[in-house]
């Protein structure tokens, strides 16, 4: 790392894993700066004396680039750069009492629950009074809702229960406060997010109460685009549904993993849901809301996949021709319930399945975004890239979806919507031109 200037007494905030994730760091962001305390989020010029990662712990690649960032830090202290290097997040939840073996540099390691503990540490004191308020990290005109915390699903693969716990949801004024709060701040869209956005509720009112939330979010003025993620498909409310197709400023997008098909892999994955329910909620969704944007994520080379299974998997895949489709690796993860099974797919064979699953996205991908062709669609812009502003339509989430490109000599607005019309289009992202301003 180069020599450079240390600002004294700065924190430098890092932050690796899921959406989620952001929303915690930007808390911690927030409380800094309500303490007079000089912070940056991933500071571009690394001039800060004390860091702070927020790790992630979900699989494997993600430890590893945990394991890497936290290493480069304890380099730069190391070479006198850094005075302090703290960690907190799913990693260091999850693992503290081997990293703290295994890289004992780091000044102290923190759960997911620590952050009163980790504000000490730093000098600053936990306010109660900002709940509700953040220092958003993402562009002002787009913001995560983390509405709940946890998960109380039984999933055999995966360990965020480990490192989570159990669901907690926010109740809906807070997340209210919160949202205005953000829309005073500029935000024009929210995605809601959780590890199961389905179960809202279900702990504080003893009733799933999602639709609900939707309502009262949807009814704030000045928010322009909700988007829902995380949907857990066993007992979907369908309540949600009727709302989202109601809506106007609800994004007609669900963004719901459904990880299998085969009702051997549903059983073994223990998703509390059958082939035929699952194709039964799929064909729901898009009946009750049409133009449905439907975003899933799938695992491949689970153990006890056979080519069997794995077929049946592409074939689903084939017949529903999802709009957006993410693909993973099954990825052996202790403290889990498959753990106990043989993890017996190679990685070339996982990697195999997913290249040949990823295949079959690109060529129902090229043919929906064909049809877009001559189309206007209302477009979010994000941000400038070279020749490009780069926008979003409606069906399409930040960072996992497609995008939107409108040559730079045309005049949009960063942050603000334009109605494109789609000239030209590709696997994945569209190009278009302004139709007027
Ligand atoms: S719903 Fe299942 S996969 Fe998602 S966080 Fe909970 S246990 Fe993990």
């Amino acid at each position: 790392m180069k020599t450079k200037s240390v600002k004294k007494q700065k924190v430098n905030i890092v932050t690796l894993g899921c959406s989620k994730n952001i929303v915690d760091s930007e808390v911690l962001y927030s409380q800094l700066k309500a303490n007079y305390i000089d912070v940056e989020h991933e500071s571009a010029n690394d001039d800060a004396d004390i860091v702070v990662i927020n790790t992630c712990g979900f699989i494997d690649n993600a430890k590893q680039e945990s394991v890497d960032t936290i290493l480069r830090y304890i380099d730069a202290k190391k070479e006198g750069l850094v005075s302090k290097v703290y960690v907190t997040g799913c990693l260091s939840q999850r693992y503290k009492s081997d990293l703290q073996k295994e890289i004992p540099e780091v000044d102290e390691y923190f759960g997911t629950m620590h952050l009163p503990q980790l504000l000490a540490v730093l000098g600053a004191d936990y306010k109660h009074e900002l709940i509700g308020e953040r220092s958003l990290t993402t562009p002002k005109h787009y913001a995560y809702l983390k509405i709940s915390e946890g998960c109380d699903r039984p999933c055999s693969f995966c360990a965020i229960p480990i490192m989570r716990g159990g669901h907690l949801s926010k109740p809906i004024e807070e997340l209210v406060t919160e949202t205005k709060n953000l829309v005073k701040s500029g935000t024009k869209e929210l995605l809601l997010i959780a590890q199961d956005s389905t179960y809202y509720g279900l702990d504080i009112y003893k009733e799933r109460k999602l639709a609900d939330l939707l309502k009262s979010l949807s009814d704030i003025d000045g928010v322009d685009w909700i988007r829902l993620h995380y949907a857990y498909p066993s007992q979907f409310p369908l309540e949600v549904l009727d709302v989202m197709r109601e809506r106007s400023n609800i994004c007609k997008y669900i963004d719901m993993p459904l990880q299998h098909i085969s009702d051997t892999m549903l059983k073994l994955m223990r998703r509390g849901i059958t082939k035929n329910r699952t194709q039964e909620l799929v064909d729901t969704v898009r009946e009750k809301v049409p133009e449905i944007t439907f975003r899933t994520t799938l695992i491949a080379g689970h153990p006890g996949e056979t080519e069997k299974d794995f077929e049946e998997l592409l074939r689903f895949v084939e017949q529903n021709k999802f709009e957006r489709l993410g693909v993973f690796g099954y990825s052996h993860e202790e403290g889990t319930h498959s753990y106990s099974m043989q993890d017996s797919i190679t990685a070339e064979e996982k990697e195999e399945r997913i290249a040949q699953l990823m295949e079959l996205q690109q060529d129902i991908s090229a043919s929906i975004n064909q049809s877009k062709i001559g189309k206007t669609l209302k477009v979010l812009f994000d941000r400038k890239e070279g020749d490009y502003f780069i926008g979003r339509t409606e069906a399409d989430s930040p960072e996992v979806d497609n995008e939107v490109l409108v040559k730079a000599n045309h005049y949009v607005r960063i942050g603000d919507f334009a109605d494109i019309r789609i000239t030209h289009a590709e696997e994945f992202d569209l190009y278009g031109e302004p139709i007027s301003l």
